[in-house]
């Protein structure tokens, strides 16, 4: 799909009622700072989540991801990753999507479908998507890890330096306006390109997501949001209001690209 239409309102849909208020409507809340700079009033006009002019080029990307997928990441054994894996998880969604989610690795269920964001924490990933009246196919999901660790364990820095040129690689097609970081491995590893490419010495450290979710960072003009892994919300459900204004946010920067 390379173009998707919705309703610009923040109007509570049954994706929110499921994602958010079932866990969070009974606590106070108040926005995140950098949200607050960005009003929602008055806003209820149609949107494009991708421009014209980028859905020129969706053959061109999906063709590039193809031979990304077919002819670098497929049969990869660059990393001792590739031995336990049933099939590797290139990541889906729409090549040519101004929103892109960035998880961490595949668990046992992508593991046996080869797609991203399936199980538990990929349905409750697609309920969020769907909170801001997006579909999961207008967007692009993919993960800094394209095999699974073993026991869900966390990914190794071999792993992610092996990797993450696979990733580095799907970012440069896809070229997304916006990129949502989920959880603490995605935005450690864009916190990291940001660093390495700044000539002026910028340095972010990463602390935790609670400290960074809420602001706006900056990766080669591409507008990255933090916020928690939807594997913590399962744990945690009261972060989902967190999740909530992230979201929230997001939508109101792809209206501005519109
Ligand atoms: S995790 Fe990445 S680098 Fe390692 S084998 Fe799988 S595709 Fe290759």
């Amino acid at each position: 799909m390379s173009v998707a239409q919705y309703k610009d309102s923040f109007a509570f849909n049954a994706a929110v009622n499921e994602f958010y208020i079932d866990s969070a409507r009974k606590e106070n809340h108040t926005k995140p700072a950098a949200a607050m700079q960005y009003s929602t009033a008055g806003q209820s006009r149609d949107i494009t989540l991708t421009s014209p002019l980028k859905s020129a080029e969706n053959s061109a990307n999906e063709e590039a991801l193809k031979k990304l997928r077919d002819y670098k990441i497929n049969n990869c054994t660059k990393c001792g990753l590739s031995k336990e894996r049933n099939l590797i998880v290139f990541g889906e969604g729409d090549a040519d999507s101004d929103l892109m989610f960035i998880g961490e690795a595949p668990g046992a269920d992508e593991d046996k479908t080869g797609r991203p964001f399936i199980g538990k924490a990929g349905q409750l990933l697609t309920k969020i998507i769907e909170s801001i009246n997006l579909k999961r196919e207008d967007v692009y999901i993919a993960n800094i890890i394209k095999c699974r660790p073993p026991g869900n364990r966390n990914p190794e820095q071999n792993e992610i330096e092996n990797c993450s040129p696979f990733l580095r690689e799907q970012i440069d097609i896809i070229k997304p306006k916006i990129i949502c970081t989920l959880g603490k491995f995605s935005t450690m590893f864009i916190f990291n390109e940001i660093n390495n490419a700044a000539a002026g010495g910028d340095n972010i450290e990463f602390e935790k997501i609670g400290s960074h979710r809420g602001k706006i960072y900056n990766y080669k003009n591409i507008k990255v949001i933090p916020t928690f892994h939807p594997s913590y919300l399962l744990r945690n459900p009261s972060a989902k209001k967190d999740v909530w204004e992230d979201m929230k946010l997001i939508r109101v920067l792809l209206s501005e690209y519109i």
